[in-house]
């Protein structure tokens, strides 16, 4: 039976010395910032059968509880530095330990990002990461700061990650390779890391969020903080390769509301078109128009044409649904 210090010590605590004064083994960890550099942090939770499936594979799950932390990261342009995991498992089972720490750790180490600190108890199967941050004074892409005539910018693509939980929980169905193709997209979501770091660095945007219940609710809380509205074309919203294939009212509802994209939704002055399309190549992150942000409130949405569309559209919410 393996002891809770002893899977701590086999499974979590790494040997070298990291960014962290002090990391994993006493009451806190110690983190130095660097001078003159804001602390960015957000923590996010994942529940067994509410955020993923009883059985999920632990690698993926390793990987996929950080990765939608870093994704705050990201929405904000803050950089990963450290971040503590809050572990409830109902066992201390070693292959499932070592699966969920490799896939962890292999996207810690992709984004310099250290494991500083935690907690391990018994019970239902929850994850609960906290990240920490850094961004320059000033530079952090917030929700409200959306201003009438910026453009509306979206990261990759949209909508695969919902078809793959479509086709998982029998609503339609999808050959295999489809499948596998589009789960990707739910199980290992790549954070927009080095796009939100270059916006903020860089100055290109005003407001940014993460979609993780989809474009039209999570851009709505830009459009409600800012206190600005937006006009979004439908068939501006790139879908993911396998959505692409699909009907278009299916391409238009997953795009526009799908959930668990993690891809970045951003608003930037029209002047920054140029930059913007530098920045999103030279971190080789696709970027694409997708609307305007206007003085008037609500979000209203037109065709390629610029005809007005009614699109009756939800965003996910835990406790509606
Ligand atoms: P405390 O009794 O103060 O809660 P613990 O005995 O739970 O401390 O943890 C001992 C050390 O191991 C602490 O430094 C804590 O941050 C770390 N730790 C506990 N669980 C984890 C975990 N799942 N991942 C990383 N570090 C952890
Ligand atoms: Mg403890």
């Amino acid at each position: 039976m393996l002891s809770e210090f002893d899977l701590i010590k086999q499974y979590f605590l790494r040997p070298g010395a990291g960014r962290a004064t002090l990391g994993i083994g006493d009451d806190c960890a110690l983190l130095t910032p660097a001078a003159g550099m804001q602390s960015a942090i957000s923590s996010d939770m994942l529940v067994e059968g509410r955020h993923f499936f009883a059985g999920e594979d632990a690698c993926r799950l390793g990987h996929k509880s950080l990765a939608v932390n870093l994704s705050d990261l990201a929405a904000m342009g803050a950089r990963p530095v450290a971040f503590t995991l809050a572990l409830a498992l109902p066992a201390a089972e070693r292959a499932w330990l070592e699966g969920f720490s490799r896939g962890l750790f292999a996207l810690a180490d992709a984004h310099g990002c250290e494991l500083i600190g935690g907690d391990t108890t018994k019970g239902p199967l929850n994850i609960c990461i906290t990240v920490f941050g850094e961004v320059a004074p000033g530079r952090a892409l917030r929700r409200s700061a959306a201003r009438p005539g910026d453009d509306v910018w979206v990261s990759g693509t949209l909508g695969d990650a919902r078809l793959a939980l479509a086709a998982y929980l029998g609503e339609l169905a999808l050959p295999a390779e489809a499948l596998a193709a589009a789960g990707t997209r739910l199980h290992t979501p790549a954070p927009r890391v080095a796009l939100g770091m270059l916006l903020a660095e860089r100055g290109l945007a005003h407001a940014a969020i993460d979609i993780s219940d989809g474009l039209v609710g999570d851009l709505g809380h830009i459009l409600a903080k800012s206190g600005v509205g937006a006009t979004l074309d439908a068939d501006a919203l790139p879908p993911g390769p396998v959505l692409a294939r699909q009907p278009q009212a299916l391409r238009r509802a997953f795009t526009a509301a799908g959930g668990d994209d993690y891809e970045i939704c951003f608003t930037a002055p029209v002047a920054q078109r140029g930059a913007i399309s530098a920045a999103a190549a030279a971190c080789a992150t696709p970027v694409t128009r997708i609307g305007r942000i206007d003085a008037a409130a609500g979000l209203r949405w037109t065709d390629a044409g610029g005809t007005p569309l009614v699109l009756e559209l939800s965003s996910f919410d835990h406790f509606t649904s």
